[in-house]
């Protein structure tokens, strides 16, 4: 007998009968005598409809009310697929994330877990009850409703999963595993059998939406056996997320990611003296936005810099306006925004110990004329900025010149 958390995104419960799926599939676990968490995300579509619905009515709302509003979409799969378990003769029981409760700090809109009380859960799961818990949303300081982030469910699987001692973690989704790259843009995109979870984390930070990254932070943290499957082809091995010195035969690069939620800034003219980067990242940095690249180059004459760095594409109107607040006091001539851009990255624990892989990027997207605007790089990780245009015939020329493809 094990105990797992299984976790069901939004596609997954995205109707009734997919709902009713998701119930055979749970009803499967227990039958093999397994003690079984459920952790849902709403369905497919309802929190992006809930998100507008707030925009519509305040663009920059109250994060509490966002929240209020937003975590509901969870509320109704918890209590529908409860029912879909009753009916097949399943015992389960509803939770939202405050009856549990799932404490989190008060950062509305992005809250981070700061504790799971387990007591009741596991006392009902010794009964042979089936939890079916609320993902995405938990409980502040203020007593008021959280939520932790878009595609915050898997954070709340894999918290509940490290709470509840589980032996495993599977997240079911709409992809039979973790990829290469994005199977979706790229057909030739390979299956991975296992992946690190360093190269998980990064890949997931850098944009590969199959898992939220602080899920996988908090799985690598707690040690948590996280699996990534398909809740359409449930006999399909998935990709296991683990420790590197359980994988074998290890890529170079394990996967290529893309980002579209970037935007460039260049600041022309700067002048160029110490304290001016200080200067310019302050006032970013106190509005709560964060920078990711940066470049400086030498203007013509020599004497000022181009300053080039990016945002969160969301952060783009009020990184602006607060630059062009300050234009006087930071000293810069001229300042352009550009929302067209996409992140490219490579990554790889391989790297660390091969020279080389910059170069094949380089040169792969160089061959297909496309051009380098940033270029950033950590220990595991290259990443380029270019035209969003260019972002699949990108990712699918790295796909290849890396040897990933599939035969
Ligand atoms: P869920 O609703 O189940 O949480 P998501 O849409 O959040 O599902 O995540 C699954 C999606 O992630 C897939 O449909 C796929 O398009 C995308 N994805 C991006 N990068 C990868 C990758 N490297 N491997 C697998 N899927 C990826
Ligand atoms: N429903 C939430 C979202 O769409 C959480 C999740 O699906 O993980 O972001
Ligand atoms: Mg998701």
């Amino acid at each position: 007998m094990a105990r797992i958390v299984m976790k069901f995104g939004g596609t997954s419960v995205g109707d009734i009968e997919r709902i009713k799926n998701v119930a055979q599939l749970v009803k499967k676990e227990v039958d093999a005598g397994n003690e079984v968490a459920v952790v849902v995300s709403a369905m497919s579509g309802e929190t992006n409809k809930l998100v507008d619905y707030c925009r519509q009515i305040a663009p920059l709302h109250d994060a509490r009310e966002y929240d209020a509003v937003v975590a509901t979409g969870e509320q109704v799969t918890i209590g529908l697929l409860a029912l879909a378990l009753q009916e097949i003769g399943c015992n389960a029981r509803s939770w939202c994330g405050w009856q549990i409760p799932i404490r989190t700090d008060g950062a509305h809109s992005k809250a981070r877990i700061m504790e799971i009380d387990t007591e009741l859960m596991l006392e009902r799961m010794a009964q042979g009850q089936v939890p079916v818990i609320a993902g995405f949303q938990g409980i502040g300081p203020d007593n008021r409703i959280t939520t932790l982030g878009r595609g915050g469910s898997d954070t709340s699987a894999v918290a509940m999963a490290a709470a509840l001692h589980a032996d495993r973690c599977d997240i079911y989704t709409d992809v039979d595993g973790v990829y290469t790259t994005d199977p979706r843009i790229v057909p030739k995109a390979k299956k991975l059998q296992k992946i690190t979870y360093e190269e998980m984390l990064e890949s997931a930070s850098l944009g590969a939406k199959v898992l939220q990254t602080r899920s996988v932070e908090m799985a690598m943290k707690h040690r948590v056996r996280l699996q990534v499957r398909s809740t359409f082809a449930p006999d399909t091995p998935g990709t296991l997320v683990c420790d590197e010195d359980e994988i074998v035969e290890k890529e170079l690069v394990s996967g290529i990611a893309y980002s579209r939620d970037e935007a460039k800034i260049t600041l022309v003219k700067v002048s160029d003296r110490p304290g001016v980067a200080a200067s310019i990242f302050g006032p970013l940095t106190d509005g709560n936005i964060n920078v990711d690249m940066i470049v400086q180059n030498v203007s013509d004459d020599g004497k000022a810099t181009d300053l080039t760095f990016t945002v969160a594409k969301g952060d783009l109107q009020r990184g602006v306006k607060l630059l062009e607040e300050n234009k006087e006091s930071l000293g810069f001539q001229d300042l352009i925004a550009d929302a067209n851009v996409v992140k490219i990255s490579v990554i790889g624990v391989g790297m660390r110990s091969h020279a080389g892989v910059a170069q094949t990027m380089f040169k792969a997207l160089a061959d297909k004329g496309i051009n380098i605007q940033v270029i950033s790089t950590s220990e595991i990780k290259v990443s380029v900025l270019i035209a969003e245009e260019y972002t699949e015939l990108a990712l699918r020329a790295l796909h290849t010149a890396y040897g990933l493809d599939a035969a």
